[in-house]
C-alpha cells in the first residue's frame, strides 16, 4: 500500500468513488469503528477504515484488494459509522470502477456447486449476483 499523498483536487480516486457513492469520503475521521463492526474483516486485505483511507489518499492498489470483492454489503458499518458515511455504497462504487470496464470478479458459471456451502446466507448470494451484473 502507498502512502503517496495526492492533493484533493488531483485525487482521481476520490472523484470517481464521490461521484458513483454519493458520500463524502472526505469526512471520515478514521475512527475504525467500521472495521470492528465488519463480520468479514479478518478476511479483508484492507479494512473497511482501511479502504476509506485508501480512497483519500487516492491509493489506486485498493482498486486491486479482495476486500471490495469480500465486502457483503450487510450495512453494519453504514449504521454504526459516527460521521454517516454509507461505506457500503463505496465498496460498491469501488466494484463498480471493475464492473465499468468489463471486469466481472465473480462469473457465476464457473462457481462449482461444492464451493457452495450448505449454510450460505440468501444474503451472500444476493450480494454475489448485485456485484456480478456489470
Ligand atoms: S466508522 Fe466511519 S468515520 Fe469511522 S473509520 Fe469507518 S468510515 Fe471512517
Ligand atoms: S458492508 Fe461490507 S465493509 Fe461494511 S460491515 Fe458489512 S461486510 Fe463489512
Amino acid at each position: 500500500m502507498s502512502y503517496y499523498h495526492i492533493e484533493e483536487e488531483e485525487n482521481e480516486l476520490l472523484a470517481k468513488v464521490e461521484e458513483i457513492s454519493g458520500e463524502i469520503v472526505t469526512l471520515c475521521e478514521q475512527c475504525g469503528i467500521c472495521t470492528t463492526s465488519c463480520p468479514m474483516a479478518d478476511e479483508m486485505d484492507f479494512t473497511p477504515a482501511g479502504i476509506m483511507h485508501a480512497v483519500k489518499i487516492g491509493d489506486k492498489a485498493v482498486l486491486d484488494s479482495k476486500a471490495i470483492w469480500i465486502c457483503a454489503s450487510c450495512f453494519t458499518c453504514t449504521v454504526r459509522c459516527p460521521r454517516g458515511i454509507d461505506l457500503a455504497k463505496v465498496t460498491e462504487a469501488l466494484r463498480q470502477i471493475h464492473l465499468r470496464k468489463n471486469k466481472d470478479h465473480i462469473n457465476l458459471e464457473e462457481v462449482k456447486e461444492e464451493e457452495l456451502e450448505e449454510d450460505l446466507p440468501p444474503i451472500a448470494i444476493v450480494s454475489a449476483l448485485r456485484k456480478f451484473t456489470g
